[in-house]
């Protein structure tokens, strides 16, 4: 008999997880062929690509080899980048693959499905402002993250030559959702440790860092009073937080707020997502206003019940007519949910309806030093945590992340080993 093969694109927080999740309870024991496809060869989770940017975190020691993954949780791993699909042949299409010199070294390739789970993610939303595309950085992937922290140590440098006139580092962040909000924060925090190693005083003074929000609060996703906290601990790092401020435009120098200009050296762009454009009308798919791929109770696209869409890029409607929040959470959960319905389809049971369940929103303004703090809601507002109790719950997102990935006793082995690393290896990725 034929096995039944599942094709997971995308190993992100949702698609990796499901993809170790089924090769373990299938892949291993011969009962499906699971194939996983992603653009890189590694995989990061994405809640970390701010501390990715400020260095404080090191790509190289945190990332994982899909490859590796891959061999030893039953399944298969396709280097590649998804671009088209062909729903009537079950048929998905990657591009070719290229070295960094240009020669070809995968040509374009066709996998079959049974299942597909589609688990892109999603990009950026700079809603077509002049200018951002080509003067702000994204936090999109590893690659931009790396890009913008290759682009702070050049300001840095730049910043400590005795030649050199410039006097502050202007860094302008637009958006203040959990994303800006973290990364002006950790920023912050980078430049007190970069002093440590032999860079100029960056703080306070030449330090210069905004953000931009153009609704009248920050953290529009969080209950006030969170966001009152955090923007307070923000203030009182030295961040200047605008609040009902538009950006108009960006330029080679700085950002457009209507007739101001805000001068800038670095600039971010982290106001909103959006499903990657190629996923509207994916070969007659429905989606939503941002991309997202509609899906039904059960996460199975509206019009192909073989074609799951989980994460980001899948558009999941709640009963409030709101969407299910773009957040590793909620990969999570759609990924669980996911395996288990695959499951009972190969065993010929009921699918379950999938149900939201919102476990709080956790912002970190700082990982370390003195000024860290930290704030958190429970189940629906009820409750803010903040402090010791609020990074414990922080920091288990990704702990959970890595017992998902690993299993209880290789994520303990893995946070032993960061915790070495913290003392031998310096605290700050320095080149
Ligand atoms: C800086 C930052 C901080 C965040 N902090 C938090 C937080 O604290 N808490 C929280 O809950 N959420 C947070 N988020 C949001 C969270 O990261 C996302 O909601 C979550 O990662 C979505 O998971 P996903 O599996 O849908 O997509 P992703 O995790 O983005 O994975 C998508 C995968 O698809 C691959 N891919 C994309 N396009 C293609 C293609 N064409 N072909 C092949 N592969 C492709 C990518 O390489 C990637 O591996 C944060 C996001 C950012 C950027």
């Amino acid at each position: 008999m034929t096995r039944p093969r599942i094709l997971i694109v995308g190993g992100g927080a949702g698609g990796l997880e499901l993809a170790t999740r089924l090769g373990n309870k299938l892949g291993r024991r011969g009962k499906a062929h699971i194939t996983l496809v992603d653009r890189n060869h590694t995989h990061i989770w994405k809640p970390l690509l701010h501390e990715v940017a400020t260095g404080t975190l090191d790509i190289e020691i945190d990332q994982l080899s899909y490859r590796a993954h891959a061999a030893a949780h039953g399944f298969d791993f396709q280097l590649g980048r998804f671009d088209g699909l062909n729903r009537q042949q079950q048929k998905v299409i990657l591009a070719p693959v290229f070295a960094d010199e240009g020669e070809e070294v995968l040509a374009a390739r066709e996998l079959d499905y049974d299942y597909l789970v589609l688990a892109i993610g999603s990009v950026s939303n700079h809603f077509n402002t002049p200018g951002v595309a080509e003067h702000c950085i994204f936090l999109d992937s590893p690659a931009q993250a790396q890009r913008f922290h290759r682009h702070l140590l050049d300001a840095y440098l730049k910043l400590n030559s005795p030649r050199h006139p410039k006097e502050t580092l202007n860094i302008a962040i637009v958006g203040a959702g959990a994303t800006g909000v973290e990364l002006a924060a950790e920023l912050y925090h980078a430049a007190a440790e970069l002093n440590l190693y032999g860079f100029a005083d960056l703080r306070k003074a030449r330090l210069n860092i905004s953000v931009i929000e153009a609704g009248p609060r920050i953290l529009p996703a969080l209950p006030e009073r969170i966001a009152i906290a955090a923007q307070k601990e923000l203030e009182k790092l030295g961040v200047k937080v605008r609040t009902n401020t538009k950006v108009t435009a960006a330029n080679s120098t700085g950002l457009q707020l209507g007739s101001e200009q805000l001068d800038a050296e670095l600039m971010v762009w982290a106001a909103g997502i959006k499903a990657p454009d190629f996923l509207h009308h994916l070969d007659g798919l429905e989606n939503n206003r941002i991309n997202q791929l509609l899906v039904n109770s059960k996460l199975q696209t509206t019009l192909d019940s073989r074609i799951y869409a989980i994460g980001d890029c899948a558009g999941c409607p709640l009963p409030d007519n709101k969407w299910v929040p773009p957040r590793a959470q909620s990969a999570h959960q759609m990924a669980s949910s996911v395996a288990d319905n695959i499951l009972a389809e190969l065993n010929g049971k009921s699918l379950r309806e999938f149900t939201y369940k919102d476990h709080g929103s956790l912002i970190s303004l700082s990982r370390f030093g003195t000024v860290g703090s930290l704030m958190g809601n429970l189940v629906g507002g009820a409750m803010m945590i903040e402090g010791r109790i609020a990074r414990l719950a922080y920091i288990s997102l990704y702990r959970m992340h890595q017992v998902a990935l690993h299993g209880w006793l290789k994520m303990l082995v893995i946070s032993l080993v960061a915790r070495i690393n913290r003392i031998v290896r310096p605290r700050l990725k320095l080149h």
